[in-house]
């Protein structure tokens, strides 16, 4: 199971996550409610907190490619995209009075620190919660990759994936309502089923290495630190 106290855990936030209810971009009320939740775990229980943040509710580079834009250019437009839903989460978390600090794969000084494994460490043990964009900074990725990735380097306890439902789910519980839930699911078995955890190449690194994953509601996250928390554990041992 996930570990009882975390000293630090990163948090996948998919872009369409911030997206709520609207058809696109971000729902600034959500942010606010997000940012709450980010606030109670990092100031108030001392959970060192890295948040990896999508880009998906902007631009997906798959979707540039597909309409006729080079491949890797419509990867950097994603990349982009997940910098624009990162200033907007670092500004609603700051307005909760918590400090943080933006960290970019990509270089743009202006509106970010370059990630720097070190300081990200720094700003860690300073409380500060430590947000990154632009993923892994390399085409032909996503931000899962980058999540497992930051996760591993920044020596994170577990990696929570917070999503629309509260786990993994046999079929699309909003499309099926005999959906099953799983409370633990191997990952080989979750592979099997074709099961859509992350994609491929972040689900073999987090295998390779042995990363704990949980999968919960985004807007449960805070209950991580307790019992009542619903959720799906991924077993990738
Ligand atoms: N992306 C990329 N390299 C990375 C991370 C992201 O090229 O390391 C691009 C890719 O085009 C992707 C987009 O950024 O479609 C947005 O990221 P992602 O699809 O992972 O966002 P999410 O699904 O989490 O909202």
């Amino acid at each position: 199971m996930i570990k009882k106290h975390p000293k630090r855990v990163l948090l996948k936030l998919s872009g369409e996550a911030l997206q709520g209810s609207k058809e696109y971009g971000i729902d600034v009320k959500l942010l606010e409610k997000l940012s709450e939740k980010i606030v109670y775990l990092s100031r108030y229980k001392g959970v060192q907190i890295v948040i990896v943040i999508g880009g998906g509710n902007i631009f997906r580079g798959v979707s540039g490619a597909a309409s006729g834009i080079d491949r890797s250019q419509a990867d950097y437009m994603g990349m982009l995209a997940t910098v624009m839903n990162g200033i907007a989460l670092g500004d609603a978390i700051e307005k909760q009075g918590n400090s943080v600090r933006i960290m970019s794969a990509l270089e743009i000084p202006k509106v970010a620190e370059t990630f720097i494994r070190r300081r990200a460490l720094k700003h860690l043990e300073k409380g500060r919660v430590v947000l990154t964009v632009s993923g892994t900074g390399n085409p032909y990725f996503t931000t899962d990759s980058a999540a497992v990735l930051r996760a591993l380097e920044l020596n994170c306890d577990f990696m929570i994936k917070g999503t629309k439902v509260d786990g993994i789910y046999d079929k699309d519980p909003f499309v099926d309502s005999t959906a099953k839930k799983y409370e633990n699911i191997g990952i080989d078995e979750a592979l099997d089923k074709g099961l859509q955890i992350m994609d491929q190449s972040a689900i073999a690194l987090a295998k390779d290495e042995k990363l704990p994953i949980f999968v919960c509601k985004l807007m449960d996250i805070e209950k991580i630190l307790s019992k009542s928390i619903k959720g799906t554990y991924v077993d990738v041992t």
